[in-house]
C-alpha cells in the first residue's frame, strides 16, 4: 500500500511542476514564439533531445508549432538565419537565453517586438527603445 502511494506521488509531482515550468516559459515571452513572434504553442528544444539536449530552461524556448516543426533537428542558428522572419535581435535573444541570461533575452525580444511583451518595470522603462520603434515602424 505504502509503496504504491509513494510511486504515485513521485510520479505525479514532477509532472505538475513540469507543466508549471512550461507555462512559465511562455509567460516570459508574453506567449510569443522566440523565433518569429507568433503565438507560442509549444516548447522547442534548442538542442534537440535527439542530440542530447536537456529539458532545462536554457535549452527550452517558447515556439510556435510552425517554427518548432520546421526547425526539427537543425542547428538553431543556421536554421534561423535562413528564415524570412530572421531578426538579429532575436538571434541575440536566443543566444542570451541559451546562456541562461533570461533578463537580457527578454530585453532583446522586447526590442525586437515591443508590442508583444508587456513592460513589467517602472514607468522609467518606457524607454527610448520603444519610441524608436514607433518611429521606425
Ligand atoms: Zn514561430
Amino acid at each position: 500500500m505504502h509503496n504504491r502511494d509513494a510511486v504515485f506521488l513521485e510520479d505525479l509531482c514532477p509532472k505538475l511542476s513540469f507543466r508549471r515550468w512550461r507555462k512559465s516559459l511562455h509567460t516570459f515571452t508574453g506567449k510569443s514564439c522566440i523565433y518569429c513572434g507568433n503565438p507560442s504553442e509549444s516548447i522547442d528544444h534548442v538542442i534537440p533531445r535527439s542530440h542530447g539536449g536537456l529539458s532545462i530552461t536554457e535549452n527550452c524556448v517558447p515556439a510556435c508549432l510552425s517554427c518548432n516543426g520546421h526547425k526539427s533537428d537543425n542547428e538553431v542558428f543556421s536554421w534561423y538565419r535562413r528564415q524570412r522572419f530572421y531578426d538579429p535581435r532575436r538571434a541575440m535573444a536566443i543566444r542570451a537565453w541559451i546562456d541562461g541570461d533570461l533578463r537580457l533575452a527578454l530585453r532583446l525580444l522586447q526590442w525586437a517586438q515591443p508590442s508583444h511583451i508587456k513592460q513589467e518595470n517602472s514607468p522609467s522603462s518606457k524607454n527610448s527603445e520603444k519610441d524608436y520603434f514607433m518611429q521606425a515602424a
